[in-house]
């Protein structure tokens, strides 16, 4: 079959590999109708992730029909239309029991090695590095899903596959994310990031009442996608995001802070550079805004941090004792994409949200490497793609 793999930094290619085969009773073999490329392969593809091996094939956003089941699937069958969560959950462990499904104790084959690295082990995950299994992703014609009874979301046929792809990942993604803010309606919520993730953030601190949600990047037409979704858009080129913040809330800060950007402004501000006030208050050194350092500068004292951007690694200069003393409550995670589908799939199905909405690109599969650096560089007016096989 044809497939995107990683061959290291910035090399991913349209390959021809072998067939997904069931390789245990509980496996489904899903023949893909629709991916997506996410802001998390993006952290592949910079080669900021450790544990990444030539040839693994990429994608952690899709769906399609169940083309052969293991002889212990009980849930599925043959022809069933599905998309399939990023985090691949057992169900039974006692982590999926407490609806942390990001963090199964059962699912991640390569446990020990992350369990060296985190302390304990995390969920397995389609397409992404070996510390959390190394298996085969979704941008691909065929994938097999372990654990498929309880890795899958049914889906009915009369939605398109553009407004349920993403209950695999940034729709979940963004509700997770605005709801571990508990938001009340009278908190302004800001939200650093106008990607696919920010803006499912926005759409979704908006239907949880938020009294004002802010979005900020530095990119014209996301900044635009979220304004139309009902955020008040900040350019972080053009203006202080301290100062504008501040404006906004009679100087008390935002209540809740959202960083739906990760790493790629710490990997960015690690560099060198500087900026104003955020730099002289923490003493640190940037040359484009630290998202979680304006985030604890700025949010208001007994306020939450909400942190959905993947980091990886150590991250220095952070200033937690400015955290600490303000009584900032975070919260963070891989999201627990099952905890929130069936919620959401119920809201798509009433038309309280189409996140169709973020879709720019439709393309066919073999133009993903072109399409990681048309997403990669936010051109040609990229905020989401999604490849056919
Ligand atoms: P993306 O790269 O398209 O979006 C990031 C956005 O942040 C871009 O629009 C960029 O211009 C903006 N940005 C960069 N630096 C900024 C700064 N200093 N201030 C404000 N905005 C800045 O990616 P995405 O798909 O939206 O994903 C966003 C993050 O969410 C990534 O880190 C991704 O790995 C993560 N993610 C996490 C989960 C999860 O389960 N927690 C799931 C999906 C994605
Ligand atoms: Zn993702
Ligand atoms: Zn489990």
């Amino acid at each position: 079959m044809k497939a995107l793999c990683w061959h290291g930094k910035h090399d991913i290619r349209y390959d021809t590999v072998p067939d997904p085969i069931l390789e245990h009773p509980g496996d489904a073999i899903i023949k893909v109708s629709a991916c997506a490329i996410c802001g998390s392969d993006l952290h592949l593809f910079d080669g900021f992730m450790p544990q990444m091996k030539s040839g693994d094939v990429m994608g952690h956003e899709f769906m399609g029909e169940v083309v052969e089941v293991g002889s212990e699937t009980r849930r599925l069958k043959v022809g069933d239309r599905v998309v399939i969560p990023f985090t691949i959950t057992c169900g039974e462990c006692d982590q999926c029991r407490r609806g942390n499904f990001s963090v199964c104790e059962r699912t991640n084959r390569n446990a020990d090695a992350a369990a060296k690295m985190f302390g304990h082990s995390t969920a397995g995950l389609f397409g992404y590095t070996h510390l959390t299994g190394g298996y085969a992703g979704g941008q691909a014609e065929f994938v097999r899903v372990p654990w498929a009874d309880t890795t899958h979301i049914p889906v009915p046929p009369e939605l398109s596959d553009d407004q349920v792809l993403f209950l695999g990942d940034i729709l979940p993604t963004g509700w997770q994310a605005a709801m571990q803010c508990e938001i009340e309606p009278t908190d302004t919520v800001a939200i650093w990031g106008a990607g696919p993730v920010g803006q499912m953030a926005v759409r979704s601190a908006v239907l949880l009442n938020a009294r004002q949600v802010i979005c900020i990047d530095d990119v014209p037409e996301r900044l635009k996608m979220a304004s139309d979704g009902g955020a008040i858009p900040i350019n972080f080129e053009k203006e202080s995001v301290v100062d504008r913040l501040n404006a906004l809330t009679q100087g008390k800060g935002p209540d809740k802070c959202i960083d739906a950007v990760g790493m790629e402004s710490h990997s960015a501000s690690a560099m060198g550079g500087m900026v104003d006030r955020v730099k002289q208050a923490v003493g640190a050194e940037t040359d484009r805004p630290h998202v979680l350092r304006e985030m604890i500068y700025v949010c208001r004292p007994g306020g939450v941090l909400s942190v959905p951007g993947v980091y990886g690694g150590m991250i220095d200069k952070i200033p937690f004792g400015a955290s600490m003393n303000k009584g900032l409550t975070w919260r963070m995670g891989q999201t627990h994409v099952r905890r929130w589908t069936d919620e959401l799939l119920d809201l798509i199905v009433k038309g309280r949200i189409d996140p169709s909405f973020v879709i720019t690109h439709h393309e066919q599969l073999q133009a993903g490497p072109d399409m990681y650096k048309t997403f990669r560089d936010k051109v040609d007016g990229c905020i989401k793609v999604v490849l056919k096989p």
